[in-house]
């Protein structure tokens, strides 16, 4: 899948796409990731891109051409059609649901804000949805976009060294992990559970399943009343 990331700076996410799971992605031709920098676009010896807002009060607002002129060239270095998201504390929050849906596309386009924002004209006529991290605001859109990367990247097919990793994660059913141990199995800490070492994998998918539903109900219980409960889950939250 294509990314483009247009941004003040672009170097960011490139930064913060080289390593791990995502690095490994376009690594292997799974995500191929572009960043795009709207003063490339902007006129001028001073190739500005912001200036005052009108009204008065504090800050600076982004300018519409450079960044329509920056889309235009975004749009014309491939073919496919692209969705234009802004990454903007006002937008609906992302989601595992909302990465899915991402990841099955083949290609979108991330709008990195910096100031106040952008102008409000230029993301009524170019933008197509608007998406937010969380209900706190950073200072550019950058560390968003990134974060929308990771989470697409490492659903990409072959991205993750073992694919049931992810299925199994957090979000994907509704509820939240399970607990995970590694050796040793003795430490000052604690011990394993023994179920993990029993061989029994049945008994090992309910307790599993059990911890699952239990840290659901005590971290997250907007979740559980959200998830598609099974009749076995209902019984296990009752015992
Ligand atoms: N004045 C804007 C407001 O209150 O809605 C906030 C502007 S913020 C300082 C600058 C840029 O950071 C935004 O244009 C947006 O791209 C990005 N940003 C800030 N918080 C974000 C969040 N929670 N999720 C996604 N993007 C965010």
């Amino acid at each position: 899948m294509r990314i483009d990331v247009v941004s003040l700076f672009p170097e960011f996410i490139a930064q913060c796409a080289a390593f791990g799971v995502v690095g490994r992605a376009g690594e292997r031709g799974l995500l191929s990731l572009h960043g795009w920098n709207p003063r490339d676009h902007a006129e001028g010896n001073y190739r500005r891109v912001d200036d005052r807002p009108f009204g008065g009060g504090p800050g600076m607002v982004m300018l519409i051409d450079p960044l329509r002129a920056c889309l235009r060239a975004v749009r014309a270095a491939d073919p496919r059609p692209a969705r234009v998201i802004y990454m903007s504390p006002q937008g609906r929050p992302l989601d595992q649901a909302k990465v899915r849906e991402l990841a099955a596309c083949e290609r979108f386009v991330l709008l990195c804000g910096r100031y106040e924002g952008v102008d409000e004209r230029l993301l009524q006529a170019e933008v197509d949805e608007e998406l937010s991290i969380g209900d706190y605001v950073l200072s550019g859109g950058e560390l968003a976009a990134a974060v929308v990367v990771d989470a697409v990247a490492r659903l990409q097919d072959g991205a993750l060294n073992d694919a049931e990793s992810a299925v199994q994660d957090s979000f994907e059913d509704g509820l939240l992990d399970c607990p995970h141990y590694t050796r040793p199995v003795e430490h000052e800490l604690g011990t394993v559970p023994e179920v993990l070492m029993s061989g029994n994998h049945a008994r090992i998918a309910r307790w599993r399943r059990m911890q699952s539903l239990g840290r659901t109900w005590l971290r997250r219980p907007d979740l559980v009343d959200e998830a598609a409960l099974t009749p076995a889950d209902r019984a296990l939250l009752e015992e």
